[in-house]
């Protein structure tokens, strides 16, 4: 139902321009031999990048062996919320967390036909495993080991995030490849794992840029911004959700642009960076969840994707 109440309000509106150049592209080193299990027509499976990691986005495209009304998916344990593109053709941008073990998994597609009859198929992908360093970092007590004042301000930021992070749309936001926020060097990778004071221990879940205090930043993509206000480690933090299940944040910035429920543009200001929240210095955290696990944004920034020319209408969201 979620697949196909997206694809009924975005009927006529969504036109992939790029649609034949990217299927060309897409499918020409096409290597799936696994026969359709209920079909005797051919699916057709196609995940991008080529080399799947634990810790990146993967984007699928499916070419189902007749027309859909509707097309799911179950992968890692996740449901995939598939769009329509063109004809028999179907997208999901989806991820890989940073806890998969290397190996084989399914990716299980479900499709109802527009005759209303159910056509599955399956087909394994190969996940490797990615290599991410480790660094001793110093920071401030207070985010080691906060007061209970502290402690109180953190549990209420945890009830805003879990809120913030429970309300994602079903609606496609996304268009074309994500930009990196700010033209400016990364200052740590994602993955990292950092030692705080020699205790803490956590995984850098994001990406760093080296900037200096007020310098724009941008909106990765189209979106809706999901939250807009200052938390305790976060900082004043803006979170954006694209649509797929694929939120972007953006932490430790010094002034908001925007608010809860705008909708942003690919490229859009949406605020400026600073060193406010858990930050050893000036510097922007962009960080990309998606259904709940936190991707490589690096990885997403060098997705190629199609553009789309949604029309968004007001009653869509
Ligand atoms: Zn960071």
């Amino acid at each position: 139902m979620y697949v196909q109440g997206c694809r009924s309000r975005c009927r006529g509106a969504l036109v992939y321009g790029l649609m034949c150049l990217w299927l060309a592209s897409a499918f020409a080193g096409e290597t799936s031999t696994s026969p359709p299990r209920t079909t005797s027509a051919v699916w057709s499976v196609h995940a991008t990048p080529a080399r799947l990691v634990n810790g990146a986005p993967v984007f699928f495209q499916v070419t189902a062996p007749a027309a859909l009304q509707s097309l799911t998916s179950t992968w890692l344990g996740h449901a995939l919320t598939f769009d329509h593109a063109q004809g028999k053709n179907w997208f999901a941008l989806a991820g890989i967390s940073l806890e998969t073990q290397p190996g084989s998994v399914p990716l299980v597609l479900e499709g109802i036909t527009e005759s209303g009859a159910r056509v599955t198929f399956r087909r394994n992908f190969v996940i490797a495993r990615a290599k991410y360093p480790t660094v001793q970092l110093t920071v401030s007590k207070q985010f080691t080991e906060p007061n209970p004042e502290q402690q109180e301000k953190i549990k209420q930021d945890q009830d805003i995030k879990h809120k913030t992070f429970s309300q994602t749309s079903p609606g496609l936001e996304w268009s074309g490849g994500f930009l990196a926020p700010v033209n400016a060097p990364v200052s740590d990778v994602f993955g990292t794992r950092r030692v705080f004071n020699g205790q803490t221990k956590s995984v850098h879940q994001g990406l760093d840029y080296r900037v200096p205090p007020a310098t724009p930043v941008a909106a990765v993509n189209r979106g809706i911004v999901l939250l807009a206000q200052p938390l305790y480690f976060e900082g004043d933090c803006v979170v954006l959700d694209h649509g797929q299940g694929l939120l972007t944040l953006y932490l430790h910035l010094s002034k908001i642009h925007v608010k809860a429920g705008d909708q942003v543009e690919r490229g859009q200001v949406i605020g400026l960076s600073g060193a406010t929240g858990r930050a050893t210095g000036p510097h922007l955290h962009v960080a990309v969840r998606w259904q709940g696990v936190y991707l490589d944004p690096a990885a997403l920034l060098r997705l190629p994707l199609p553009e789309s020319t949604v029309v968004r209408s007001p009653s869509a969201h």
